[in-house]
């Protein structure tokens, strides 16, 4: 067992709005491939390759499939149904290990942050960063989780397009984002939630971690088999069993993937629009001088499954003097005229160095009013862990700056 990457579920509670380290962060013999976050057809292929005899495939793939998503076991010896000779094998040569978190922070309003450090996936990989922010509401709770490390759409309000693409994630790596979660937040059966007082929803068949976002770091449709296949597993009835329609995607508009994306993986989808006309998009998200605004909406009115019951969300980031007129809120919505749409606001979040400033309030409610007499809902996404740096990219600088301090200290 690689036990030096798992996340320790009786670390010390976190104080409200404090940064602890969970897990060691070196990293020394190379460890054994991990089954958590593998598709069905991985897990027997694991299975077979650990002696079981193909009669029984099928079986011991449902059964460790459970163990693992149901229950999230991360020690084979609680595979009970399991003869000690299976599970012997399967220990030999895989673990259950899980990305560790590296940091936690815990926001004043109960968002969390995570940076997790992913299991390396050969020699070479040093085990990839991501970040993934869970965002508490009474009655349902968030996880807004990383396709790819880094990105490279350059958005110019993004941060995280300030730092280059190192990669996609596998879809396990996808997957695991939402385990480590879950147990972190003792949502798994038997599981015990953190004892530091962050709100955490509860109650009758109400889970931790309801709903998922690819709103973290990367693009989505750029890493469209990963996302398909981790979709697929998170929404298993006999695992994770988290809806479909729970499960949003978020893209700057890659115009050929959408289609598929409601056709195979049947997804909520989410555009982040952010301007009405191409010349400011081309600015704001250079993706759109690859397809512009007109073709993202055929894409959209297009979309499989679309209708009131599943509307499509519009992201649009509010940028002082840039998009934010009463003029642009009108044109936004004569664009989404006939499209069953919710219009997501989102206050600009600041970064260093960053040329764009957040909209006056003011200006804000303005748009959002004009938004909302044309009969939309829109809410203005409040701004959630400010305190914690939640906004777009800065966990993961704020820790390599962290580091580059630490290695400048030593030096000296
Ligand atoms: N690549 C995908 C998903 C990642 S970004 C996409 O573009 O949709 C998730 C959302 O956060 C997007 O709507 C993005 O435009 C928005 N965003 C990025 N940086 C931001 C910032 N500094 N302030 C507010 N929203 C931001």
């Amino acid at each position: 067992m690689n036990d030096h990457t798992l996340s320790d579920p009786h670390a010390p509670a976190a104080p409200v709005g404090a940064t602890i380290a969970l897990t060691p962060t070196g990293c020394e013999a190379a460890p054994l491939p991990s089954l958590a976050g593998l598709t069905r057809a991985q897990l027997t292929d694991v299975l077979r390759d650990a002696g079981v005899a193909e009669r029984e495939l099928r079986m011991r793939t449902t059964q460790l499939w459970h163990w693992i998503y149901h229950h999230g076991v991360t020690d084979f010896g609680r595979m009970l149904n399991m003869s000690k000779a299976i599970r012997a094998s399967l220990a030999e040569r895989n673990s259950l290990a899980r990305p560790a978190i590296v940091s936690e922070q815990v926001s004043r309003d109960g968002t969390r942050k995570w940076l997790l450090r992913m299991p390396p996936v050969d020699n070479r990989d040093k085990g990839a960063e991501v970040e993934c922010v869970y965002i508490p509401e009474s009655d349902r709770g968030t996880l807004c989780v990383s396709s790819q490390v880094g990105c490279t759409l350059n958005c110019s309000f993004c941060h995280t397009g300030t730092q280059k693409l190192v990669r996609n994630l596998t879809a396990q790596e996808i997957v695991s984002q939402v385990m480590v979660a879950r147990e972190r937040l003792g949502d798994f059966p038997g599981g015990q939630p953190p004892e530091d007082g962050g709100l955490i929803p509860s109650g009758e068949g109400v889970r931790a971690v309801s709903n998922i976002v690819f709103m973290g770091m990367g693009e989505p449709l750029y890493n469209f088999d990963n996302v398909r296949d981790a979709l697929a597993i998170m929404s298993d009835g006999e695992g994770l069993s988290l809806s479909r329609r729970r499960i949003t995607v978020s893209t700057a508009g890659v115009v050929p993937q959408i289609h598929a994306l409601g056709e195979q993986v049947g997804a909520m989808l989410a555009i982040s629009l952010h301007a009405t006309n191409d010349d400011l998009r081309n600015e704001l998200v250079p993706l759109n001088k690859k397809y512009r605004i007109a073709e993202l909406m055929d894409a959209c009115r297009a979309y499989p499954g679309l209708g009131n019951a599943r509307r499509i969300t519009f992201e649009y980031v509010m940028l002082k003097g840039v998009n934010d007129s009463p003029a642009e809120a009108r044109a936004l919505v004569r664009l989404l005229k006939g499209i069953p749409a919710k219009i997501n606001l989102i206050p600009f979040n600041p970064w260093p160095g960053a040329q764009y400033e957040c909209s006056d309030w003011d200006a804000i409610e303005k748009f959002s009013d004009i938004v909302f007499d044309a009969g939309y809902a829109s809410p203005v996404r409040t701004p959630r862990g400010r305190d914690i740096l939640a906004a777009c990219g800065q966990l993961k600088s704020e820790t390599e700056k962290l580091r580059a301090r630490a290695r400048l200290a030593l030096e000296d």
